[in-house]
Protein backbone atom coordinates (compact mmCIF):
# COMPACT_ATOMS: atom_id res chain seq x y z
CA UNK A 1 0.00 0.00 0.00
CA UNK A 2 1.35 3.98 -0.44
CA UNK A 3 2.48 5.67 2.55
CA UNK A 4 -0.31 8.09 1.28
CA UNK A 5 -3.12 5.50 2.12
CA UNK A 6 -1.54 4.06 5.04
CA UNK A 7 -0.97 7.40 7.14
CA UNK A 8 -4.80 8.15 5.75
CA UNK A 9 -5.94 4.71 7.97
CA UNK A 10 -4.11 5.22 11.19
CA UNK A 11 -6.45 3.87 13.73
CA UNK A 12 -9.37 3.51 11.40
CA UNK A 13 -9.76 -0.10 12.54
CA UNK A 14 -9.05 0.12 16.04
CA UNK A 15 -12.27 0.33 17.82
CA UNK A 16 -13.96 -2.83 17.41
CA UNK A 17 -16.57 -2.18 19.91
CA UNK A 18 -18.64 0.90 18.39
CA UNK A 19 -16.61 0.88 15.40
CA UNK A 20 -15.35 4.84 15.78
CA UNK A 21 -12.87 5.43 12.76
CA UNK A 22 -10.47 7.41 14.96
CA UNK A 23 -8.72 6.07 17.78
CA UNK A 24 -10.17 7.39 21.00
CA UNK A 25 -7.74 9.48 23.48
CA UNK A 26 -7.64 6.67 26.67
CA UNK A 27 -6.86 9.14 29.07
CA UNK A 28 -6.13 6.77 31.77
CA UNK A 29 -2.79 5.85 33.86
CA UNK A 30 -3.77 2.56 35.01
CA UNK A 31 -6.22 -0.24 33.92
CA UNK A 32 -8.35 -2.72 35.29
CA UNK A 33 -7.40 -6.91 35.84
CA UNK A 34 -9.84 -9.27 34.69
CA UNK A 35 -8.62 -11.43 37.60
CA UNK A 36 -5.40 -12.87 39.37
CA UNK A 37 -2.65 -12.95 36.87
CA UNK A 38 -4.89 -11.67 34.36
CA UNK A 39 -4.79 -8.63 32.05
CA UNK A 40 -6.48 -7.33 29.13
CA UNK A 41 -2.92 -6.48 27.66
CA UNK A 42 -2.28 -3.17 29.35
CA UNK A 43 -1.64 -2.81 33.26
CA UNK A 44 -0.20 0.93 33.43
CA UNK A 45 0.00 3.81 30.32
CA UNK A 46 3.51 4.00 30.79
CA UNK A 47 4.04 0.35 29.77
CA UNK A 48 1.48 0.78 26.93
CA UNK A 49 -1.86 2.98 26.38
CA UNK A 50 -3.73 1.61 23.13
CA UNK A 51 -3.78 5.20 21.96
CA UNK A 52 0.18 4.98 22.19
CA UNK A 53 0.03 1.68 20.29
CA UNK A 54 -2.24 2.95 17.39
CA UNK A 55 0.45 5.72 16.89
CA UNK A 56 3.25 3.44 17.35
CA UNK A 57 1.84 0.34 14.60
CA UNK A 58 0.83 3.42 12.66
CA UNK A 59 4.43 4.97 12.55
CA UNK A 60 6.37 1.36 11.95
CA UNK A 61 3.73 0.47 9.30
CA UNK A 62 4.28 3.74 7.20
CA UNK A 63 7.94 3.31 8.12
CA UNK A 64 7.88 -0.31 7.07
CA UNK A 65 9.42 -1.49 10.81
CA UNK A 66 8.68 -4.12 13.19
CA UNK A 67 8.02 -1.62 15.94
CA UNK A 68 7.33 1.96 16.68
CA UNK A 69 8.06 3.54 19.84
CA UNK A 70 6.43 7.21 21.12
CA UNK A 71 8.87 9.51 23.16
CA UNK A 72 7.25 13.04 24.88
CA UNK A 73 10.03 14.62 22.41
CA UNK A 74 12.34 14.49 19.30
CA UNK A 75 15.17 14.43 22.36
CA UNK A 76 13.79 11.91 24.65
CA UNK A 77 13.47 9.11 21.80
CA UNK A 78 16.66 10.00 20.63
CA UNK A 79 18.23 10.12 24.43
CA UNK A 80 16.62 6.72 24.75
CA UNK A 81 18.27 5.16 21.75
CA UNK A 82 21.57 6.45 23.11
CA UNK A 83 21.01 4.32 26.24
CA UNK A 84 21.50 1.21 23.98
CA UNK A 85 24.93 1.74 23.76
CA UNK A 86 27.75 1.52 26.94
CA UNK A 87 30.46 3.54 28.39
CA UNK A 88 33.42 3.66 26.06
CA UNK A 89 31.33 3.18 23.00
CA UNK A 90 32.24 5.69 19.99
CA UNK A 91 29.43 7.06 17.39
CA UNK A 92 30.06 8.56 14.81
CA UNK A 93 27.88 11.54 13.77
CA UNK A 94 26.66 14.21 11.29
CA UNK A 95 28.89 17.18 11.90
CA UNK A 96 25.82 19.77 10.94
CA UNK A 97 23.68 18.24 13.25
CA UNK A 98 20.69 19.65 14.84
CA UNK A 99 21.59 22.02 17.62
CA UNK A 100 19.76 20.09 20.75
CA UNK A 101 21.01 16.38 19.74
CA UNK A 102 24.23 18.14 19.84
CA UNK A 103 23.72 19.57 22.90
CA UNK A 104 23.19 16.14 24.32
CA UNK A 105 26.30 14.62 22.65
CA UNK A 106 28.72 17.05 23.72
CA UNK A 107 27.06 18.37 27.11
CA UNK A 108 25.49 15.26 28.88
CA UNK A 109 26.48 11.89 27.04
CA UNK A 110 30.46 12.27 28.14
CA UNK A 111 29.77 12.04 31.24
CA UNK A 112 28.56 8.35 30.69
CA UNK A 113 31.26 7.94 28.83
CA UNK A 114 30.25 7.84 25.01
CA UNK A 115 32.59 9.64 22.68
CA UNK A 116 31.67 11.12 19.45
CA UNK A 117 33.12 12.40 16.50
CA UNK A 118 31.54 14.42 13.46
CA UNK A 119 32.13 14.45 10.13
CA UNK A 120 30.24 15.11 6.85
CA UNK A 121 28.15 12.07 6.44
CA UNK A 122 27.40 13.06 3.27
CA UNK A 123 30.83 11.57 2.31
CA UNK A 124 30.73 7.89 3.24
CA UNK A 125 34.62 7.92 3.00
CA UNK A 126 35.03 10.85 5.28
CA UNK A 127 32.62 8.31 7.96
CA UNK A 128 34.89 5.46 7.14
CA UNK A 129 38.05 7.33 8.13
CA UNK A 130 36.15 8.26 11.44
CA UNK A 131 36.24 4.74 12.61
CA UNK A 132 37.86 3.15 15.80
CA UNK A 133 38.31 0.16 17.46
CA UNK A 134 35.64 1.20 19.71
CA UNK A 135 33.03 2.54 17.03
CA UNK A 136 29.60 1.16 18.19
CA UNK A 137 27.16 3.26 16.33
CA UNK A 138 26.51 6.03 13.20
CA UNK A 139 24.13 8.74 13.83
CA UNK A 140 23.13 10.18 10.96
CA UNK A 141 20.44 12.88 9.37
CA UNK A 142 19.35 11.61 6.15
CA UNK A 143 18.67 15.48 5.12
CA UNK A 144 21.15 17.85 7.33
CA UNK A 145 20.07 20.88 9.12
CA UNK A 146 20.31 23.76 8.01
CA UNK A 147 22.38 23.17 4.96
CA UNK A 148 20.36 20.17 3.21
CA UNK A 149 22.87 17.80 2.51
CA UNK A 150 21.94 14.07 1.62
CA UNK A 151 23.62 11.53 3.17
CA UNK A 152 24.26 8.38 0.75
CA UNK A 153 21.54 6.15 3.45
CA UNK A 154 22.28 3.19 1.70
CA UNK A 155 26.04 3.09 1.39
CA UNK A 156 26.47 4.03 5.14
CA UNK A 157 24.23 1.07 6.16
CA UNK A 158 26.40 -1.17 3.97
CA UNK A 159 29.28 0.65 5.93
CA UNK A 160 27.62 -0.43 9.43
CA UNK A 161 26.29 -3.42 8.50
CA UNK A 162 29.99 -4.64 7.61
CA UNK A 163 31.24 -2.63 10.53
CA UNK A 164 28.98 -4.22 12.78
CA UNK A 165 27.80 -0.63 14.16
CA UNK A 166 24.21 0.35 14.88
CA UNK A 167 22.81 2.34 12.04
CA UNK A 168 20.55 5.20 13.11
CA UNK A 169 18.36 7.96 11.27
CA UNK A 170 17.39 10.93 12.09
CA UNK A 171 14.45 11.15 9.43
CA UNK A 172 13.12 14.49 10.57
CA UNK A 173 13.54 16.56 7.61
CA UNK A 174 12.39 13.69 5.18
CA UNK A 175 9.33 11.75 6.82
CA UNK A 176 9.01 8.56 5.83
CA UNK A 177 6.57 9.48 2.93
CA UNK A 178 9.86 10.69 1.38
CA UNK A 179 12.74 8.33 2.52
CA UNK A 180 12.57 5.33 3.73
CA UNK A 181 16.03 4.34 6.43
CA UNK A 182 15.40 0.79 7.16
CA UNK A 183 14.55 0.11 3.73
CA UNK A 184 17.59 1.28 2.83
CA UNK A 185 19.47 -0.74 5.26
CA UNK A 186 18.86 1.36 8.87
CA UNK A 187 18.46 -0.32 11.81
CA UNK A 188 16.32 2.74 13.41
CA UNK A 189 14.67 5.47 12.20
CA UNK A 190 13.94 8.44 14.44
CA UNK A 191 11.88 11.66 14.33
CA UNK A 192 11.11 14.85 15.78
CA UNK A 193 7.43 14.16 15.51
CA UNK A 194 7.21 17.58 16.26
CA UNK A 195 7.72 18.51 13.05
CA UNK A 196 6.06 17.03 9.87
CA UNK A 197 4.62 14.13 11.14
CA UNK A 198 2.00 16.01 13.77
CA UNK A 199 2.35 18.69 11.60
CA UNK A 200 0.78 21.51 12.66
CA UNK A 201 3.08 23.16 15.07
CA UNK A 202 0.71 22.14 18.23
CA UNK A 203 2.30 18.91 19.26
CA UNK A 204 5.96 17.90 20.62
CA UNK A 205 6.39 14.48 20.29
CA UNK A 206 8.95 11.93 19.24
CA UNK A 207 9.54 8.85 17.34
CA UNK A 208 11.28 5.57 16.22
CA UNK A 209 11.21 2.52 14.30
CA UNK A 210 13.19 -0.70 14.06
CA UNK A 211 13.48 -3.52 12.06
CA UNK A 212 15.04 -6.17 14.06
CA UNK A 213 12.59 -7.64 16.70
CA UNK A 214 15.34 -8.08 19.10
CA UNK A 215 16.31 -4.93 18.83
CA UNK A 216 12.94 -4.24 19.15
CA UNK A 217 12.26 -5.80 22.56
CA UNK A 218 15.43 -3.64 24.12
CA UNK A 219 13.79 -0.88 22.93
CA UNK A 220 10.50 -1.41 24.30
CA UNK A 221 12.39 -2.39 28.01
CA UNK A 222 14.25 0.81 27.69
CA UNK A 223 10.78 3.08 27.04
CA UNK A 224 9.40 1.41 30.12
CA UNK A 225 12.35 1.72 32.24
CA UNK A 226 13.25 5.11 31.37
CA UNK A 227 9.86 6.09 30.77
CA UNK A 228 9.92 9.49 28.76
CA UNK A 229 6.82 8.08 27.19
CA UNK A 230 3.92 10.07 24.69
CA UNK A 231 0.74 11.04 26.52
CA UNK A 232 -1.99 9.87 25.18
CA UNK A 233 -3.66 13.37 24.34
CA UNK A 234 -0.49 14.04 22.19
CA UNK A 235 -0.66 10.62 20.55
CA UNK A 236 -4.13 11.13 19.44
CA UNK A 237 -2.95 15.10 17.60
CA UNK A 238 -0.04 13.03 15.88
CA UNK A 239 -2.23 10.57 14.46
CA UNK A 240 -4.59 13.10 13.76
CA UNK A 241 -1.49 15.15 11.66
CA UNK A 242 0.26 12.02 10.27
CA UNK A 243 -3.38 11.00 8.27
CA UNK A 244 -2.35 14.46 6.38
CA UNK A 245 1.10 14.00 5.93
CA UNK A 246 1.07 13.12 2.29
CA UNK A 247 -0.89 16.32 1.01
CA UNK A 248 0.59 18.49 3.46
CA UNK A 249 4.12 17.89 1.84
CA UNK A 250 3.10 17.24 -1.37
CA UNK A 251 2.09 20.79 -1.45
CA UNK A 252 4.86 22.25 1.01
CA UNK A 253 7.41 20.45 -1.77
CA UNK A 254 5.92 22.20 -4.48
CA UNK A 255 5.96 25.60 -2.76
CA UNK A 256 9.46 24.85 -1.64
CA UNK A 257 10.74 24.30 -4.50
CA UNK A 258 8.78 27.48 -6.14
CA UNK A 259 9.96 29.52 -3.82
CA UNK A 260 13.99 28.12 -3.91
CA UNK A 261 13.76 28.64 -7.81
CA UNK A 262 12.74 32.76 -6.57
CA UNK A 263 15.52 33.50 -4.40
CA UNK A 264 18.07 31.59 -6.58
CA UNK A 265 17.17 33.99 -9.16
CA UNK A 266 16.57 37.03 -7.00
CA UNK A 267 19.90 39.89 -7.08
CA UNK A 268 20.26 40.07 -3.10
CA UNK A 269 20.30 36.04 -2.59
CA UNK A 270 23.79 34.61 -2.83
CA UNK A 271 23.32 31.22 -2.55
CA UNK A 272 20.28 28.75 -2.35
CA UNK A 273 20.46 25.54 -0.29
CA UNK A 274 17.73 23.73 -1.49
CA UNK A 275 18.35 19.24 -2.93
CA UNK A 276 15.00 19.85 -5.36
CA UNK A 277 17.47 22.23 -7.24
CA UNK A 278 18.83 20.45 -10.06
CA UNK A 279 22.62 22.25 -9.22
CA UNK A 280 22.16 20.98 -5.23
CA UNK A 281 25.25 18.29 -5.01
CA UNK A 282 22.54 16.30 -3.32
CA UNK A 283 19.65 16.19 -5.82
CA UNK A 284 20.81 12.88 -8.06
CA UNK A 285 21.32 11.03 -4.84
CA UNK A 286 17.61 12.10 -3.72
CA UNK A 287 16.25 11.31 -6.61
CA UNK A 288 17.78 8.10 -6.27
CA UNK A 289 16.53 7.26 -2.76
CA UNK A 290 13.67 9.23 -1.69
CA UNK A 291 10.31 10.73 -3.50
CA UNK A 292 10.89 13.72 -3.00
CA UNK A 293 13.42 16.42 -1.74
CA UNK A 294 11.57 17.89 1.66
CA UNK A 295 10.08 21.64 1.86
CA UNK A 296 13.21 23.04 4.00
CA UNK A 297 15.20 26.12 2.36
CA UNK A 298 18.43 27.84 3.51
CA UNK A 299 19.73 30.46 2.23
CA UNK A 300 22.83 32.84 2.28
CA UNK A 301 22.06 37.03 1.26
CA UNK A 302 24.92 38.98 0.43
CA UNK A 303 24.71 41.36 3.36
CA UNK A 304 24.68 40.69 7.33
CA UNK A 305 22.03 43.82 7.20
CA UNK A 306 19.21 41.51 5.25
CA UNK A 307 19.21 39.30 7.96
CA UNK A 308 17.03 41.02 10.77
CA UNK A 309 15.59 43.30 7.95
CA UNK A 310 13.49 39.95 6.58
CA UNK A 311 13.48 38.52 9.94
CA UNK A 312 11.07 41.88 10.58
CA UNK A 313 9.66 42.51 7.97
CA UNK A 314 8.30 39.15 7.09
CA UNK A 315 4.32 39.10 7.85
CA UNK A 316 2.59 36.02 6.42
CA UNK A 317 6.05 33.82 7.27
CA UNK A 318 6.64 33.58 11.18
CA UNK A 319 10.18 34.56 12.98
CA UNK A 320 9.53 31.36 14.69
CA UNK A 321 11.82 28.21 15.72
CA UNK A 322 10.70 24.59 14.44
CA UNK A 323 9.74 23.50 11.25
CA UNK A 324 7.39 20.96 9.33
CA UNK A 325 4.41 22.62 10.55
CA UNK A 326 1.26 24.28 8.40
CA UNK A 327 2.88 27.62 8.05
CA UNK A 328 5.86 29.24 6.84
CA UNK A 329 8.25 29.81 9.61
CA UNK A 330 11.76 32.11 9.02
CA UNK A 331 14.84 31.22 11.60
CA UNK A 332 18.34 32.54 12.04
CA UNK A 333 19.98 29.39 12.45
CA UNK A 334 23.13 30.89 13.93
CA UNK A 335 21.69 32.19 16.61
CA UNK A 336 18.59 30.47 17.25
CA UNK A 337 18.92 26.47 16.20
CA UNK A 338 22.52 26.20 15.97
CA UNK A 339 24.21 28.46 18.59
CA UNK A 340 25.58 25.67 20.66
CA UNK A 341 27.86 24.50 17.92
CA UNK A 342 31.62 25.76 18.31
CA UNK A 343 31.70 29.02 16.78
CA UNK A 344 34.99 27.66 14.32
CA UNK A 345 32.38 24.46 13.47
CA UNK A 346 29.20 26.93 12.89
CA UNK A 347 31.94 29.06 10.43
CA UNK A 348 33.34 26.26 8.77
CA UNK A 349 29.88 24.70 8.08
CA UNK A 350 28.31 28.38 6.57
CA UNK A 351 26.31 28.79 9.11
CA UNK A 352 27.11 32.11 9.49
CA UNK A 353 25.54 35.75 9.69
CA UNK A 354 24.32 35.80 6.54
CA UNK A 355 22.47 32.38 7.08
CA UNK A 356 18.80 32.31 6.81
CA UNK A 357 16.30 29.13 7.16
CA UNK A 358 12.79 28.80 5.75
CA UNK A 359 10.16 26.01 6.42
CA UNK A 360 7.64 26.27 3.50
CA UNK A 361 4.53 25.63 4.83
CA UNK A 362 0.84 24.97 2.78
CA UNK A 363 -0.18 28.75 1.81
CA UNK A 364 -0.74 29.57 -1.54
CA UNK A 365 2.70 29.98 -3.09
CA UNK A 366 1.97 33.47 -4.23
CA UNK A 367 1.75 34.97 -0.63
CA UNK A 368 4.69 33.65 0.42
CA UNK A 369 6.56 35.15 -2.91
CA UNK A 370 4.77 38.30 -2.13
CA UNK A 371 5.88 38.42 1.12
CA UNK A 372 9.49 37.39 0.77
CA UNK A 373 9.06 40.24 -1.92
CA UNK A 374 7.79 43.62 0.35
CA UNK A 375 10.52 41.83 3.15
CA UNK A 376 13.32 42.22 0.61
CA UNK A 377 11.76 45.64 -0.30
CA UNK A 378 11.63 44.34 -4.03
CA UNK A 379 9.99 47.14 -6.33
CA UNK A 380 5.55 46.05 -6.59
CA UNK A 381 5.59 43.22 -9.37
CA UNK A 382 2.61 40.96 -9.51
CA UNK A 383 5.43 38.93 -12.41
CA UNK A 384 4.97 35.33 -10.55
CA UNK A 385 1.35 35.57 -10.17
CA UNK A 386 -0.83 32.25 -11.04
CA UNK A 387 -3.55 33.50 -13.58
CA UNK A 388 -5.57 31.62 -11.04
CA UNK A 389 -7.77 33.10 -8.48
C1 LIG B 1 13.54 19.26 16.25
C2 LIG B 1 14.52 18.21 15.93
C3 LIG B 1 14.94 17.29 16.91
C4 LIG B 1 14.47 17.37 18.34
O1 LIG B 1 13.10 17.12 18.45
P1 LIG B 1 12.13 17.76 19.58
O2 LIG B 1 10.82 17.20 19.24
O3 LIG B 1 12.24 19.24 19.45
O4 LIG B 1 12.67 17.30 20.89
C5 LIG B 1 15.84 16.31 16.52
N1 LIG B 1 16.30 16.24 15.26
C6 LIG B 1 15.92 17.11 14.30
C7 LIG B 1 16.48 16.96 12.92
C8 LIG B 1 15.03 18.12 14.59
O5 LIG B 1 14.67 18.99 13.65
Amino acid sequence: MHAATTAAHIGLDWDTRTGAVTVPIYQTATFRHPGLGQSTGYDYSRSGNPTRQALEEGIARLDGGTAGFAYASGMAAIAALLLLFSQGDHLIVTEDLYGGTYRLFEQILPQYGLEFSYVDTSDPAAVRAALRPTTRGLFVESLTNPLLKVADIAALAGLCREQRLLCIVDNTFLTPYLLRPLALGADIAVYSGTKYLAGHNDTVCGLAVVRDPALAERLKFHQNAVGAVLGPQDCWLTIRGLKTLSVRLDRQQENALAIARWLARHPQVERVYYPGLADHPGHELLRRQARGFGAMIAFTVREPALVEQLLLKTRLISFAESLGGVESLITFPEVQTHADLEPATRRRLGIDDRLLRLSVGIEAVDDLLDDLAQAFGDAPTTQHKETQP
